[in-house]
């Protein structure tokens, strides 16, 4: 279902159309949220659509070899190139806007800048990373941190999914990892992005832009007992791994609380998740965030010092293994400035992890946030008006117009 003419017509009329195209793409009816995993079916049909786009608009299509997609408006080797964009796709039944409204967003700042006659002195390029969430291979950022180096292209293209398929398996071949060329060739990144809260409701203002994001990781906590007859064991006699991961999970609760952190536990996996058997496995997730990386060592350390006081308790064994681990990041602080200038918009920090972030430490990088009505993100509940999100195309416009002069 791809357009052959790029629309005409308001601002908010077009980013309906457009929006509408890949609204259905990869939706659950059951529960209205989103699937679409990277490089499966429905992530597969957004790549291909976007590539439909960046055709309509006479904009080459060029990959980093790590299954980023890169759209361009002038020559890729020019150098000093404007990069916009975001990523298609979701958590397990996400919502609709976070990733792909940063790259339709983008794809109509290009033809609001051309309406207007704007022909930009530099490169401008829309950009949609892959493996945003982590949802399928478990690495968040898995294409922004291979085109960056910070993962390697053999751990990465090892990283399996669920089903055992490794990551170069899905991408087709093994990832080629850093690109610092593609990288010196970049001026400035600029990712508009749905709010993940509620700041914007209570600033009453469509957009803002980013401060810094909050340091935050991933944590496996390993819990072992012994499995056994729910009937015939004697209470005393258990060693039930599910009773230290319950404790766990109270004590993240209470220690992000104490320290106005953010601790999650909500992936877990049980063997031999029989209802009649004592489990002789837990394995939780931990995602812990933080404002400073201190509050954020402390928190994990406390999480993991509880953990093992009960797992002596219960008669358990408990290993913690960090999976994943994001420093703060703090945007380009001039261009955030002149950004907000430009826009006349408030300036918040993010607890949400973005490619943003990870690019910011090789490419002066900005974000701009769009008004999110519920403050829910990573749930069908995510939510934006369309006059929100003509607003944000309208200031990402206004941005890459002052970027590419
Ligand atoms: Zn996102």
């Amino acid at each position: 279902m791809l357009t052959h003419t790029v629309e005409e017509g308001p601002l908010l009329n077009r980013f309906r159309t457009l929006w509408d195209e890949i609204a259905p793409i990869g939706r659950d009816p059951g529960s209205g949220g989103y699937l679409r995993f990277a490089l499966t079916e429905p992530e597969l049909r957004l790549r291909e659509w976007f590539r439909e786009q960046a055709r309509l608009r006479g904009m080459p299509v060029t990959t980093d070899g790590n299954g980023n997609l890169f759209a361009w408006w002038g020559d890729p080797d020019a150098g000093d190139a404007v990069l916009t964009g975001s990523h298609f796709d979701s958590v397990p039944h996400g919502g609709a806007y976070d990733g792909p409204l940063g790259i339709v967003s983008a794809l109509l700042a290009v033809d609001e800048l051309r309406a207007a006659g704007v022909a930009p002195a530099r490169p401008l390029v829309v950009g949609a990373f892959v493996e945003e969430e982590g949802g399928r291979f478990g690495v968040p950022c898995l294409g922004s941190r291979l085109l960056t180096g910070q993962i390697t292209p053999d751990r990465a293209g090892a990283l399996r999914d669920a089903a055992g398929v490794s990551f170069a398996e899905a991408l087709g071949d093994r990832p080629t990892g850093a690109d610092p060329a593609l990288l010196s060739r970049l001026a400035a990144f600029v990712e508009l992005h749905v709010e993940q809260g509620r700041a914007l409701v209570d600033q009453d203002a469509p957009v803002a832009v980013a401060s810094a994001i909050w340091p935050h990781g991933r944590w496996r906590f390993d819990f072992t007992g012994e499995g056994n007859h729910a009937g015939t064991t004697r209470m005393a006699d258990r060693r039930d791994p599910m009773l230290t991961y319950a404790f766990t999970v109270l004590a993240a609760n209470k220690e992000a609380r104490l320290r106005d952190a953010h601790a999650t536990v909500g992936r877990v996996a049980v063997e031999p998740n029989a209802t009649n058997a004592i489990p002789s496995r837990v394995t939780g997730w931990l995602d812990a965030r933080a404002a400073e990386p201190d509050t954020l060592t402390g928190l994990v350390e406390a999480v993991r010092t509880k953990a093992a006081e009960r797992a002596r308790r219960d008669g358990t064994e408990v290993t913690l293994t960090e999976e994943s681990a994001t420093p703060l990041v703090a945007f380009d602080g001039g261009l955030a400035d002149r950004l907000a200038g430009l826009l006349d918009a408030p300036v918040l920090p993010t607890g949400a992890g973005h490619d943003a972030g990870v690019l910011a430490a090789h490419v002066p990088t900005a974000m701009i946030f769009v008004r999110n009505p519920t403050g829910v993100s990573h749930s069908p509940a995510e939510s934006a008006t369309d006059a929100d999100c003509a607003a944000g195309v309208t200031a990402l416009a206004r941005v890459l117009e002052e970027l590419t002069r």
